[in-house]
């Protein structure tokens, strides 16, 4: 667990590579994401530690219905005491059924990969539906359609801090992931430049995150994806 941002805390929930993340606010705790299916036990001792608890979270929100953001929900969702559940609407179908959809991969190894046990969850009805632009407390949504097509990425607007889940990922430097696993790979730039510049922090789902000097990093990469583009 650590502080990203003022009122923002990074809950590392595998290794210290896959995150969620909790935003404080005046009515309770939002979770952004949860995680595999021992993530509710790990977010239970971050909250635990901030001088919390589980009941303390009123909204969970998800960027988008792939098993390692969504495995340990059901779970966790149980340990609220009844937290709202947000994701997109064209995600609420597949956060339902427990698996991804078999139209949600591009590739025959993402599809392959879906037919695993390992990575269904149970089902889960989600109390509201996002779309572009919406507010859920401090947060603003942002559609940002590729990885998958309801995938979303927060703006924590009193931080100007950007979760972007797995919009784009953080492991061996920057990269926007593999194609065959995302929905349609080829929407992955127009959404990157959907997202705002002037950030201070990002969090993202898999990797570190960028705050202080380290952000021009981030800034880089979104110019770079806007010069390909620009060429094409
Ligand atoms: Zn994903
Ligand atoms: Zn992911």
């Amino acid at each position: 667990m650590s502080g990203l941002a003022p009122g923002i805390v990074r809950i590392p929930t595998r290794g210290d590579g896959d995150n969620c993340f909790l935003v404080e606010e005046e009515d309770g705790l939002t979770l952004v994401d949860v995680g595999w299916k021992n993530a509710p036990i790990v977010i239970r001792q971050a909250v635990e530690a901030a001088g919390r608890t589980l009941n303390d979270i009123t909204r969970i929100v998800i960027t988008h219905a792939h098993p390692d953001h969504v495995r340990g929900l059901a779970e966790l969702l149980a340990r609220t005491g009844g937290a709202d559940v947000f994701i997109h609407e064209l995600e609420q179908p597949w956060l339902a059924a427990g698996r991804v959809s078999p139209h949600g991969r591009s590739g025959a190894l993402g599809r392959a990969i879906d037919h695993l046990p390992l990575l269904h969850w149970q089902p889960v009805a989600a109390t509201r539906t996002v779309t572009n632009g919406q507010a859920i407390g401090s947060l603003r949504v942002i559609h940002t359609p590729g990885h998958s097509p309801g995938h979303i990425v927060l703006l924590h607007e009193p931080t100007r801090t950007l979760l972007v889940g797995d919009a784009v990922f953080h492991r061996s430097g920057l990269t926007i992931g593999p194609a065959a696993l995302a929905a349609d790979p080829a929407a992955r730039p127009a959404s990157l430049l959907r997202m705002p510049r002037d950030v201070r922090a990002v969090g993202f789902a898999h990797g570190q995150p960028l705050s202080g000097e380290r952000i021009s990093a981030f800034h880089d990469f979104c110019q770079a994806i806007e010069d390909t583009a620009a060429r094409h």
